[in-house]
């Protein structure tokens, strides 16, 4: 009897595609092809085809591993565990709780994330907690927060793209990056619309594009700017629209009124030509989007840079409408979720804020603590990470591999061994985890069940398919384990729904509401957006599996936005309207900010418009689509941030005449950690290489293949030229995958955003010089 297809999604990137698994008889598990999932209706790439191979990998971890006279040796759990707890405790004893510290992943499940940040904050008492997302959408997440009042990757579901009439992708590859999610992006234009690539490289994705802009990396910024001038220019303002739903324009527009097109030309050396087409096709369709990735916003200024983008979204009324605004699309495979529930150095559960009075006594209520024992906001990634060996003295880390990923990688990894004590929970022995003092097996994605939150904001079950090998446990148990030594026996269960239960529950009222999604909702309605407010769904789900109907050609639509734009699915960031009945049954009437009120009905079965007498456990749907009456700020308007162009933090010069900057490339994911010990995809991209012009190569005369160097103020790295017209003269490129001497992060510039605190991976002034073959 064959055993049958267990659905779940992929361990990788935030697309989190659906898939079916099933067990073989040699104890392996095959990847078939699952079609209702939307997002990617059965496709998947490579690295999503060939995820099993990890879990029966030669190199897999089976056993924890302890340093012993200066090598890593098998070791039993109890053995391994008690030398944790042991360290910490230690650290703890001798320099206080802030000297330990934690540092998590964008790719552990929400309940791992929740788990990890409450270990921390009250079996630890530690400030120092934050995570590997830091470097991937934090100047997004402080961007839209900034506009918006909310962060959420992307405020509507990627099924939007092709019904939009153009779209700009800023700094984004998903060819390469998530390449189901191309389709949107080719159905768009088969629908007539316009695809806008902004990217200094022609990329596999700017191959598709009708419009590709090539500026210099780090000017994304004057970009937009430039592009706001012209709209203000040519009287292509939304004056209704700004004046009704946003606050701010006036300074915004001057800011932008000081970004000449032909000053942005010197900065960006994108010609004026092309960005009076942007306007104009970004402008003439009835709706359009902006969405970026990490080219702006893996930047020094990256926040800025997004607000700039939102602001010409604003600025032409496209945020908050149908088939427009702006978006964000995040990499790692639970990037959004993970950020959401309190592995943040300063948040906590349900995307609170960690100094925010009322959110720590709803959180510590939930955790039974103190609210004052509770510690403050802690450093960020990478001060964190350049934090080990002095201040910080023990780290726990879990589902990362800064060695690779980290910007400054090799002072980084200098940092990491000079820390007294180092435990790593991985997979396989990372390049991190290589340097521990203690390493545990973990199990992986298809061995148990849990969470993610894709891209969307839509909450995702992963079902355990097979049992983990002999000698692995799950990082719930190592928590478990670890705050049972440390002298919390409770609180730390080790069953994955009884942790998003809790998480339920510590969320509920806060901006990234989960307190109306459960397992059962999740299998049934295959994923659910949030905010989710109260439990049971009253509406037939729609074919998203979401109860939320899609807005109709004029954008207005049957279960949605009224002729007012009133939406029974609109975000109620405060809880206080009769749209969105409050977690406990208050169904207090307040008008939006047009004057349009929530009680008003809507034409279809979407019970969310409804009041309901108090005490009635309400349906709620989930909510695909944020935005579309009001924004999350109390006023309900969303807000222009005025920015100005400045320069990336490290300028080229005479000694390091050209610009660094790096991304992924198709058959590998983040630091490698997993997909480098995948055959398949090692043969398909077996290492790194520098992209360069050929009039480049040529002064140097290198060519195709030839070892080049590249030298910045933190390092030298060497790599196979790879020769290409598709990338500019003064720019270069390599793929941050890996290890060794061609570590592109020996380069990378830490410069950090002053609010994201995001590092500039994405510019750095460097040399590249010819290596002599051996
Ligand atoms: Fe889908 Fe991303 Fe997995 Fe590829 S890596 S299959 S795009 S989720």
């Amino acid at each position: 009897m064959p055993n049958s297809p267990t659905p779940t999604h992929c361990p990788y990137c935030a697309l989190q595609c659906g898939m079916n698994l099933t067990p073989a008889p040699d104890g392996t598990v095959e990847v078939g092809e699952r079609a209702d999932f939307p997002v990617n209706r059965g496709a998947l790439c490579g690295k999503g085809r060939t995820a099993p191979a990890v879990l029966s990998s030669r190199v897999r971890l089976t056993s924890p591993l302890v340093r012993t006279g200066g090598t890593l040796v098998p070791a039993t759990w109890d053995e391994a565990l008690d030398r944790i707890a042991g360290g910490l405790a230690r650290t703890r004893s001798e320099h206080g709780p802030d000297a330990c510290g934690v540092f998590g992943g964008g790719g552990l499940t929400n309940e791992k994330a929740y788990t990890l940040g409450k270990f921390a904050r009250i079996v630890l008492g530690t400030s120092q907690i934050d995570y590997n997302g830091r470097f991937c959408m934090s100047s997004a997440a402080a961007g839209g927060i900034k506009a918006f009042g909310l962060d959420r990757g992307l405020p509507f579901p990627l099924e939007d793209i092709p019904k939009s009439g153009c779209v700009i992708l800023v700094g984004s590859n998903p060819a390469e990056t998530m390449p189901p999610a191309l389709r949107f992006f080719t159905e768009l234009k088969e629908n007539g619309g316009t695809l806008i690539v902004i990217d200094p490289r022609r990329t596999r994705t700017a191959e598709q594009a009708d419009l590709h802009l090539m500026p210099r990396p780090g000017t994304d910024l004057a970009l937009a700017l430039g592009l706001l001038h012209l709209v203000v220019a040519q009287g292509r303002v939304d004056e209704e629209y700004v004046r009704e739903r946003t606050v701010g324009w006036e300074d915004a527009r001057a800011a932008a009124m000081a970004h000449w097109p032909e000053y942005v030309e010197r900065i960006t050396g994108v010609p004026v030509p092309q960005l009076r087409e942007t306007v104009r096709l970004f402008c003439e369709p009835e709706s359009a989007m902006v969405l970026t990735a990490r080219g702006p916003e893996q930047q020094s200024k990256g926040t800025d840079t997004v607000s700039a983008w939102i602001n010409l979204c604003l600025a032409t009324g496209r945020a908050g409408r149908p088939y427009s605004g702006y978006g964000c699309l995040t990499g790692q495979g639970n990037g959004q979720g993970g950020r959401e529930h309190g592995q943040k150095a300063d948040q906590l559960p349900g995307y609170r804020k960690l100094d925010d009075p009322a959110a720590r006594a709803h959180v510590a209520e939930v955790w039974g603590v103190d609210p004052d024992t509770l510690p403050g906001p802690g450093r960020s990634a990478y001060e964190l990470l350049d934090a080990l060996g002095t201040d910080i003295r023990s780290l726990l880390l879990m589902g990362s591999n800064p060695v690779v990923s980290a910007p400054r990688a090799a002072h980084i990894e200098e940092h990491i061994k000079s820390l007294d004590f180092l435990a790593v929970c991985d997979v396989v022995l990372s390049e991190t985890a290589a340097l521990a003092d203690v390493v545990l097996p973990v199990t992986q994605w298809a061995e148990e069940t849990g969470t993610t939150t894709n891209l969307e904001g839509r909450v995702l079950l992963r079902r355990k398919a097979i049992s983990p090998p002999d000698g692995i446990r799950s990082d719930l148990e190592v928590l478990h384990e670890l705050a049972d030594r440390l002298g919390v026996e409770k609180g730390f269960p080790t069953d994955p729904e009884e942790v998003f239960e809790e998480l339920r529950r510590a969320s509920a009222g806060g901006p990234a509401d989960y307190s109306g999604i459960t397992y059962r909702r999740l299998a049934e309605e295959n994923g659910v957006f949030w905010p989710c407010p109260t439990e049971d769904t009253a509406a037939e789900p729609g074919p998203t599996g979401n109860t939320t109907a899609e807005p109709g050609p004029t954008g207005n639509t049957t279960a949605e936005p009224g002729p007012t734009g009133d939406s029974a699915a609109q975000l109620r960031p405060t809880g206080n309207t009769t749209v969105q009945p409050h977690p406990t049954g208050d169904t207090t009437a307040e008008p939006g900010p047009t004057g349009n009120t929530a009680a008003q009905p809507h034409p279809t079965a979407d019970t969310t418009a409804q009041p309901r007498p108090a005490g009635d456990t309400a349906a709620h749907p989930g909510t695909p689509r944020l935005f579309l009456d009001r924004f999350a700020h109390p006023d309900g308007r969303a807000r222009f941030v005025p920015v100005s162009h400045r320069a990336v933090a490290e300028e080229p010069d005479a000694e390091y005449p050209v610009l660094l900057t790096t991304g992924r490339v198709v058959a590998q994911y983040q630091s490698g950690a997993q997909t480098r010990r995948v055959d398949e995809l090692n043969a398909a991209a077996p290492g790194p290489f520098v992209e360069l012009h050929p009039r480049l190569a040529e002064r140097l005369g290198a060519a195709e293949g030839d070892p080049v160097a590249v030298v910045s103020r933190r390092g030298r790295a060497v790599a196979p030229a790879r020769i290409t017209l598709g990338i500019r003269p003064d720019t270069v490129f390599m793929p941050f995958h890996w290890y060794g001497e061609g570590r592109a992060n020996t380069l990378t510039n830490p410069a950090l955003d002053p609010t994201s605190r995001m590092p500039e991976f994405k510019a750095c002034a460097v040399r590249v010089e010819a290596v002599e073959r051996q």
